[in-house]
């Protein structure tokens, strides 16, 4: 599963966040997921509560802050959000484009005690 995989990268890199630090609990995880990453919300909460459990992270609330596509018109330089599939440039009606922002994923922040 692909929400699988995305998990266990966040979970690394909180814990390797974490090390050495006196935390006693995670409270609340922020991560940012571009439209692009197709992580699903529910999916994705669900795959993390199984996750950490028996972990430090257990309880932790995971919070997902969602950013559109942006792209860029490789014809006239416009830049413009669009859904998925991806709409034509709303000044020239080009289908040729660049992918600025939209495949990221990262943690935001995290609320620890
Ligand atoms: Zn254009």
């Amino acid at each position: 599963m692909h929400e699988l995989a995305m998990v266990r990268g966040i979970y690394d890199v909180i814990c390797e966040q974490i090390k050495g630090h006196k935390v006693t609990r995670v409270m609340q995880v922020r991560i940012v997921a571009g439209a692009l990453t197709g992580v699903e919300d529910m999916t994705m909460k669900l795959c993390f509560e199984m996750y950490v459990q028996r972990t430090p992270l257990q309880g932790a609330e995971l919070v997902i802050r969602r950013v559109p596509v942006k792209v860029q018109c490789r014809i006239c330089g416009n830049v413009y959000e669009t859904g998925i599939p991806f709409a034509a440039c709303t000044v020239c009606g080009n289908k040729k484009m660049k992918i600025l922002s939209g495949d990221e994923l990262y943690i935001d922040s995290l609320e620890v005690e």
